[in-house]
């Protein structure tokens, strides 16, 4: 049984005869008893596998032991496939998938080798590190592969707890110290040797420049933080194109990502927000608020009626007893007009004792006036010479108090009281703005709202305008998935960039792509994600781009194929998101951008943006919550599920006067069907299954767009 202090082996036989019959194989035996018996003790060997003479095959099985599986592989030991012969391939293979080369145990192999037989000469071994686990590769004969094997035994333990990292000390829960000193290559005594400090230096920026600080231990592999510029990017995991359909993998190296894990992946890697500042006026609408924001000054800013009236001065009689009763006063009789206060900018005016002045709804109160009384209470009593204006009003108020009818200064809004939350959406309908301008406030700091490109890929795909109406040529297809994303984007209110078409070549792909990533923040490609030849999307990102690749695979329908990337750009040009090193000197900023490459088919494509691309965008504009709302829906009938994966079934939410959301489908759900988004407001998650959902069931419904009102 596997102890914490084990390392764990893994052996991979490559033997065409062997993949056919394993009874045949002799490898695997005889490297488990080289391990039981050389290996000090140290060894488990945790799994085997035996492939064919096949790139994919080998690669496929590395990576999965590497890259994929929940506890780590320290050592992987291929056997077979590194002479001349032509079908012998497995170095290559290998150091497809190899991120470090280690020459020195190739040179400890050749050299023990060449000690039995000069034909050691004729092995072309590689080895080196792939992440976290060591590679080596052995000669196909049992006996070869033992000896080379013995050859560099006692150094491993030792190559593969550093490259195992930093995290590695946690995995093996403090028995790495003893692992090194048990293969004898670390001085124990208090007298370090200059060896271990550059050990351990070296083991430490392994594991930090690959990244692995927060993921250590639990080994989902493909979880790369974008590297940084001097870092190269670990090896692709994706087709080289230029070896031809022959080569590419017939199964996706990609790891299957559930819905979940992929959006924690694109939550953990799409870059946060980017802060702007800007003047306060109609174009705020859409923005969300990246600072709190407070009153610049009272309002009202003076004491206003808030009637028409006549502002009079109510005694302040500090005789009469009681609080309540002495600010109230029963106003009447026959009181000059003085003056007049209009709402407008006008000089102060002073009203004294047993004067009053006409004032209209808005205006400042006179200097000395305390109190409105309203038009209806009162009676005209004389006019002027000219009889153009009041000279003499009848007042007839009971109950007047001091304040009556005056808005005071800072009674709506009080200066420096928080308007606005950091947070919050300034929108069209709610009076943001309004309540902005009102406060005398003249700038707010913004989220950045990212700007979003969609790009069509294929060499079949054309400008949907371009031909006439039965004019396709064979093959072509019109351009559905550009017109619907740009709509979609717009629709959330993202400013986008139309980047075309682009045929399927490599460096097309590539050149249209760097100038995307000049051009906007986030890049949407349709198509050239599948297992086809001309598939190339990944191949470009990651191999021509540096990018990194998040997820390629998520387990859903439709959109299994759904790509998620991240690419370091330098010195983007200005008015984009996602400046990652503001504190880093100009001539060295960089830029995350974030690449979604949906798949081609047309519902596939508008499912997985509402999924997935949403939120990312929602997450740099710093908005809350991220993606579509979720709801709870009954189904108004039955569904029929999908075996395997979960479905995210187009359909339309609508309310009865019982006031219960009911789902009903939009019909065919095919992939490729053009019109199964057509009217429908809501995906419904719909789990994986043998039988159907029967009517009625309960299920979330994403929602697109407005709930239907059956009323
Ligand atoms: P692909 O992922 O490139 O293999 O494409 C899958 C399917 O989607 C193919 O049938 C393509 O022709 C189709 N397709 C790809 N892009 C578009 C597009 N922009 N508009 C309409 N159909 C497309
Ligand atoms: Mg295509």
């Amino acid at each position: 049984m596997a102890t914490p202090t084990l390392l764990r082996a893994a052996v991979l036989v490559v033997s065409t005869t062997a993949s056919k019959d394993a009874s045949t194989d002799k490898a695997i035996p005889a490297l488990q008893d080289v391990f039981a018996t050389d290996g000090d003790g140290k060894w488990d060997v945790a799994s085997t596998s035996i492939v064919s003479d096949d790139a994919a095959a080998i690669r496929e099985q590395i990576l999965k032991w590497t890259d994929t599986d929940d506890s780590l592989i320290n050592l992987v030991v291929t056997t077979g496939g590194t002479g001349f012969a032509v079908s012998d391939i497995t170095p290559e293979a290998v150091s497809e998938v190899i991120d470090k080369p280690a020459p020195g145990l190739v040179h400890g192999m050749l050299a023990a080798s060449l000690q039995v037989t000069p034909f050691a000469v004729m092995s072309r071994p590689v080895a080196g590190v792939r992440k976290r686990t060591v590679i080596v590769t052995l000669p196909g004969s049992p006996k070869g592969a033992k000896e080379n094997l013995q050859a560099i035994l006692k150094m491993l333990p030792h190559a593969c707890v550093l490259a195992a990292g930093v995290d590695s000390r946690s995995l093996h829960a403090g028995g790495v110290k003893k692992l090194e000193q048990e293969a004898g290559v670390v001085g124990s005594t208090a007298g370090q040797s200059q060896g271990h400090s550059h050990n351990h230096s070296h083991g430490h920026s392994h594991g930090h420049g690959h990244g692995h600080g927060g993921h250590g231990g639990h080994g989902h592999g493909l979880v790369r933080h974008a590297p940084p510029a001097d870092v190269p990017p670990a090896t692709p995991l994706s087709n080289d194109p230029s070896l031809g359909p022959t080569r590419r993998n017939r199964a996706s190296p990609y790891p299957m990502l559930s819905v979940d894990e992929a959006l924690a992946r694109i939550d953990e890697f799409t870059p946060g927000v980017v802060e702007s500042e800007r003047p306060v006026n109609e174009d705020l609408v859409g923005y969300v608020l990246a600072r709190d924001i407070y009153a610049a000054e009272d309002v009202p800013a003076f004491r206003a009626s808030i009637v028409d009236g006549y502002a009079v001065v109510v005694p302040k009689d500090e005789d009469e007893k009681g609080v309540s009763e002495s600010s109230s006063k029963t106003l009447s009789g026959v009181f000059p007009v003085t003056s007049v206060s209009h709402a407008a900018p006008d000089e102060a005016k002073v009203l004294r004792d047993g004067e009053i002045a006409r004032i209209t709804t808005g205006a400042p109160l006179p200097a000395g006036a305390n109190a409105v009384v309203m038009v209806e209470n009162t009676v005209l009593h004389s006019l002027t010479e000219d009889n153009q204006e009041e000279k003499e009003v009848e007042i007839r108020a009971a109950n007047v108090r001091d304040g009556d009818n005056v808005r005071e200064i800072g009674s709506d809004v009080r200066k420096g009281q928080l308007l606005l939350h950091k947070g919050e959406r300034i929108t069209a309908v709610g009076g943001e703005v309004g309540l902005l301008a009102a406060a005398g406030v003249q700038h707010v700091t913004i989220c950045r709202r990212p700007i979003v490109g969609v790009l069509s890929t294929g060499n079949e795909i054309v400008e949907h305008t371009s031909r006439p109406p039965s004019g396709l040529r064979l093959g072509e297809v019109r351009d559905t998935n550009r017109p619907t994303l740009l709509l979609a984007a717009q629709e959330w209110g993202f400013d986008t960039v139309d980047l075309g078409i682009v045929v399927d070549q490599p460096q097309t792909l590539e050149q249209r792509l760097r100038d995307a990533l000049r051009q906007v923040d986030v890049i949407i490609t349709t198509g050239g994600v599948s297992m086809g030849e001309l598939d190339l999307l990944k191949p470009t990102i990651e191999r021509a781009l540096g990018g990194t690749i998040h997820f390629g695979r998520v387990a859903m329908k439709p959109g299994k194929p759904t790509t998620f990337a991240t690419v370091m750009v330098k010195e983007a040009s200005r008015g984009t998101q996602s400046d990652i090193s503001g504190s880093v000197s100009h001539s060295t900023r960089r830029f995350v951008r974030t690449i979604f490459s949906l798949p081609g088919n047309p519902a596939s494509a508008l499912v997985t943006f509402h999924l997935f691309v949403l939120p990312a965008l929602h997450k740099m504009a710093g908005e809350h919550p991220r993606g579509l709302p979720k709801v709870p829906v009954a189904l108004s009938h039955d569904f029929v599920l999908d075996k395997e994966r979960p479905e995210y079934h187009r359909a339309v939410v609508s309310v009865g006067a019982d006031g219960v959301l009911r789902a009903t489908s939009t019909g065919g759900q095919r992939s490729s069907k053009v019109g199964s988004m057509r009217g429908s407001n809501a995906l419904l998650c719909m789990p994986a299954g043998p039988e159907p959902l029967k009517a009625g069931a309960k299920v979330d419904a994403l929602l697109m767009s407005n709930i239907r009102s059956e009323l």
